[in-house]
């Protein structure tokens, strides 16, 4: 491919967009590589396409490796497969759904699942026929609540997803680890950091599934990992809980007055300072938070968790305890029409007796943090003003509905797999693998015949790339104060040849090694523009950001062109006759 900036379709810019935060978003459009369309959709321009084809080819021929067959299918989908799996509805503002002339109902395709799953369906009947793995690569449409850096996390963006089929279960954890290796071999390609995280399946339903991460400071997802090698994504750490201990013995439960403390700091300096409580912490206290939770029906309700009081509650984490409902804070309309609940003081028991829980005064669903076991004793509200219980015994003075782990997890937490204490960091989710299980197979009624004859839901994984998010991560990573730095892998060009000078010669030195490099199998950009300046274009070739330069300007005089090396800065001199063999 040889490329050349005298008839491109460029125009690179010197400002950075007023809507971008993140220097990849920044330095994609300036460099022009991609441009806005909408708020989260972009368009894509000649050196853009040359960077997304570049990453698509090195995740196809690893999907073909792994034995994964290439097919595509539409981004416009009719409602009713997605009405069967319950996705048209539990998919909520996050699905793009419209009406065709006759009013029948579609949507772009957020992912396949169901598509592949009835595609199966279609064509294959019989155990002889799997393992089968199928994947695309595709435009996907989310209508993201907060569309951010640029392709990072977009309404419209191009994953690669690919859909396993087994009759067993070993056979999928095959599929799986098949897939997983693929990941594994991409990212290494691409030269893109990674963590393998556990992480929850979800709205996808299923069970076992980890996400590839790769660490960033402008990640939104945050992961916790051990020097023991456990690793997983905040929301799907399970904490252990503490052994339940005995309740003989431990003190008894006693309301006192504790006036104006309706924060966690203030109960526990007014009960060190006034009540001589001096071992307790906000690590003793538990603190309620009250949420409305909205299922799916629309039916909003209110539940109260217990969670220590050093803690805050992870939003991420409790979207997972309430899976399929919405939750957020409970407000003031609520607490109105819970006028029992008395802000800052509130707890799980009321005059000795139970009052928070289904079946209790209030009849409020109770939850408690796993750390909440039998025996442990703690400070609550007493459900009256300017009034706290200390000693509160779970198991002798209070019980619970049930457990929700729901509080943040804090670096030096123990990890769940005692393999030490964890460290929290921040990554960008870039891939997800995925053991379904029957849950799409059932919905549609995947069924194949077994050896024996007899019909047995298959058995499916689904696996997803981030096609676009990995350009932007790529470029996230790779690049400095002057403008991007491709890796190699993925770069527009191998080769950036800038003619730097007026005479004819450095145009046709230029034009000829362009060719000689095109010809040894390279791709080259060149830039040939006649009435442009060498040091706008050698600017240009710092933003455009492709590894190796090769200048042909002044040093032609001696018989030489310069050599330039985006990453390290190096720059050296070679003679003409040797430029070619020294790039290819
Ligand atoms: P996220 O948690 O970031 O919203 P997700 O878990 O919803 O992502 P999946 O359904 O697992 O995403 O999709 C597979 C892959 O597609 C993700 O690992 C990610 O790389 C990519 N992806 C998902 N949403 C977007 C988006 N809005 N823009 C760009 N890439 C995305
Ligand atoms: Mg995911």
């Amino acid at each position: 491919m040889l490329l050349k900036m005298s008839s491109l379709f460029l125009r690179t810019l010197r400002e950075d967009p007023a809507e971008a935060e993140v220097a990849s978003h920044k330095l994609l459009v300036r460099a022009g590589y991609i441009r806005r369309a909408a708020p989260g959709i972009y368009t894509w321009l000649p050196l853009g396409l040359a960077v997304k084809a570049r990453v698509e080819q090195i995740v196809r021929e690893e999907m073909s490796n792994a034995g994964a067959q290439e097919v595509f299918f539409p981004a416009l989908l009719p409602r009713e497969p997605f009405e069967v799996t319950g996705r048209w509805t539990e998919y909520g503002d996050n699905l793009f759904r419209l009406q065709d002339r006759k009013k029948a109902d579609y949507l772009l395709a957020p992912t396949h699942e169901e598509m592949f799953t009835l595609l199966v369906k279609d064509l294959y009947s019989s155990y002889k026929d799997l393992p089968l793995t199928l994947f695309q690569i595709q435009n996907k449409y989310r209508d993201e609540a907060r569309p951010r850096a640029g392709l990072l996390r977009g309404r419209e963006f191009v994953m690669k997803d690919a859909y396993s089929f087994d009759v067993t279960h070993e056979g999928l954890v095959k599929s799986y680890q098949a897939q997983r290796d693929a990941y594994e071999s991409i990212f290494t390609r691409l030269g893109l950091e990674y963590v393998i995280v556990k992480a929850d399946a979800g709205a996808m339903g299923g069970s076992a599934s980890e996400e590839f991460l790769s660490p960033s400071p402008i990640g939104e997802d945050t992961f916790v990992r051990s020097a023991g090698g456990y690793a997983a994504n905040v929301e799907a750490v399970t904490i252990s809980a503490p052994a339940a201990s005995s309740i003989e013995g431990k003190p008894v439960a006693e309301t006192k007055s504790t006036p104006g403390t309706t924060s966690i700091d203030a109960v526990v300096s007014f009960a060190q300072e006034n009540l001589g409580f001096t071992d307790i912490t906000a690590a003793s206290t538990l603190k309620h938070i009250v949420l409305a939770v909205t299922d799916v029906n629309k039916k909003r309700s209110l539940v109260v968790v217990a969670i220590p009081g050093d803690r805050e509650m992870e939003p991420k984490r409790a979207e997972i305890v309430f899976a399929g409902c919405d939750v957020e804070p409970a407000g003031d309309e609520d607490f109105a029409k819970h006028p029992e609940l008395v802000k800052g003081y509130i707890g799980p028991v009321k005059d000795g007796k139970q009052f928070l829980g289904e079946k209790a005064e209030s009849k409020i669903k109770y939850l408690v943090d796993p750390r909440v076991v039998v025996g442990s004793s703690w400070v609550a509200g007493a459900n009256t003003k300017d009034n706290h219980t200390f000693n509160l015994v779970f198991g002798r003075d209070f019980d619970a509905d049930g457990v929700a782990d729901l509080a943040e997890i804090k670096a030096g937490d123990p990890a769940p797999d005692g393999s030490g204490p964890l460290e929290l960091a921040r990554g960008i989710e870039i891939g997800h693998v995925f053991q379904l299980g029957k849950k799409y197979a059932e919905a549609l009624d995947l069924k194949v015949l077994d050896e024996n004859g007899k019909l047995v839901t298959v058995t499916m994984g689904s696996y997803g790339v981030g096609v676009t998010r990995i350009i932007a991560v790529l470029a996230e990573a790779n690049n400095d104060d002057k403008g991007l730095i491709w890796p190699e892998a993925v770069a527009p060009a191998d080769i950036h040849v800038v003619a730097a000078g007026k005479e004819d010669e450095v145009y046709e030195t230029a034009e000829r090694l362009a060719s000689e490099l095109q010809a040894k199998g390279k791709s080259v950009l060149l830039d040939d523009r006649l009435k442009v300046s060498p040091g706008v274009k050698f600017s240009d070739a710092e933003l455009l950001g492709i590894p190796k330069i090769l200048i042909v300007g002044r040093g032609l005089a001696t018989g030489e062109v310069d050599i330039w090396d985006r990453r390290s800065g190096e720059r050296r001199s070679v003679k003409v006759e040797l430029a070619v063999a020294e790039l290819a």
